[in-house]
């Protein structure tokens, strides 16, 4: 605007176009700054009290939040762990807690969610998670799938909404869980499903299908606007930009992490790698990195490893989101600008 103040019309104009075009002040990293630029993922599953990866994480200047989900790894020791790594760590890593389903349907529920949110927050957590057992896995005592969108809920989300309380919200799977092997678009799936046949939903037809999960997802979008919400693994969009900016576009609350979905965006930059770079630039505020990597304990595990397969982990999608290095995928190379803002700025709110 300074600029058409102090030169004639045409000339700004004319100016205007010439700065855009060239873009002197377009910034971009390099494979040498990885270590050296604040990152966040915000999606890394620490399930082990040993301090090791977060000595990892602090070198190569990560911070972690880590997303406690009901899955198989026990809600209370997670939480537990995750207070214990953060009262280490109170300004590298961050948490989110999560609550139970097993007395859906039984009286008390809603009172006693409510009281694990609080619990949770007081903790130290900075936000709840919600995961796929909700839609995928839990049952009502007439054997009809529960969504998230069920009105069991609707109390839960009022009070989310009100209290500010940030949710990442795991709902459904990528779209290859419906689809047969041969159909899929992510070689990890491939193998996940084969791993995890109770959530491989090709088989299990009677289970709700993709788009019931989306919809009801889409509708505590809708009927909770001011909800401060992450759709994990691109909001189970993974399969299309396109899908995923109309869902945007039509929730205004909504941001999403991508953790776990790299593959289904290395797919379609192969494809189309303007058409990926332009959505990464477009939806630059709401689009946050993580991984879904995960350190636990184990007998005899190879702890220098796990920590070289981690920063290779980190390293390779570093190359392939700010430079146009070749690494299986030609990389997007983002201005500087933009990977600030999905590798920090857009989950720093959730770190003290
Ligand atoms: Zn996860």
């Amino acid at each position: 605007m300074n600029i058409r103040i102090c030169l004639p019309g045409i000339v700004s104009v004319a100016l205007l176009a010439v700065l855009m075009s060239c873009n002197p002040a377009e910034k971009y990293y390099t494979v040498s700054d990885f270590q050296r630029t604040p990152k966040i993922d915000a999606h890394f599953h620490y399930l082990t009290r040993d301090a090791q990866y977060m000595h990892l994480a602090s070198s190569l200047n990560f911070k972690l939040l880590n997303p406690n989900w009901d899955g198989p790894s026990s809600i209370d020791e997670q939480l537990a762990i995750s207070v214990a790594v953060q009262n280490s760590f109170p300004h590298e890593f961050a948490f989110f807690g999560t609550f139970p389903v097993d007395s859906f349907g039984k009286p008390g529920f809603t009172s006693a969610t409510i009281a694990r949110v609080d619990d949770c927050i007081k903790a130290g957590a900075s936000g709840i998670k919600i995961w796929k057992n909700i839609g995928m896995v839990l049952q009502d005592h007439d054997g009809r799938y529960v969504m998230i969108n069920d009105t069991a809920f609707s109390a839960l989300f009022e009070y989310l909404e009100k209290k500010k309380i940030p949710v990442m919200g795991h709902l459904g799977e990528p779209r290859d869980c419906w689809l047969p092997e041969n159909e899929m678009i992510d070689p990890g799936a491939v193998t996940y499903f084969r791993e995890h046949p109770q959530y491989y939903m090709y088989l299990h037809p009677e289970a709700p299908s993709y788009m019931a999960q989306i919809n009801s997802r889409d509708s505590i979008l809708h009927r909770y606007p001011a909800l401060d919400f992450i759709g994990a693994h691109l909001a189970s969009l993974e399969w299309s930009v396109d899908e995923l900016a109309k869902t945007l576009d039509k929730y205004p609350n909504l941001k999403v992490d991508i953790a776990a979905r790299m593959n289904p965006v290395q797919y379609q930059s192969a494809i189309n790698r303007a058409k990926v770079r332009d959505f990464m630039i477009k939806y630059q505020d709401r689009i946050i990195y993580g991984t879904d990597f995960e350190v636990h304990d184990e007998p005899g595990l190879d702890i220098e490893k796990v920590k070289s397969n981690l920063q290779q982990g980190w390293l390779d999608q570093w190359i392939y989101m700010t430079t146009d290095s070749t690494l299986g995928v030609k990389g997007l190379k983002l201005p500087a600008a933009v990977i600030d803002k999905i590798y920090y700025k857009n989950a720093e709110k959730y770190f003290r």
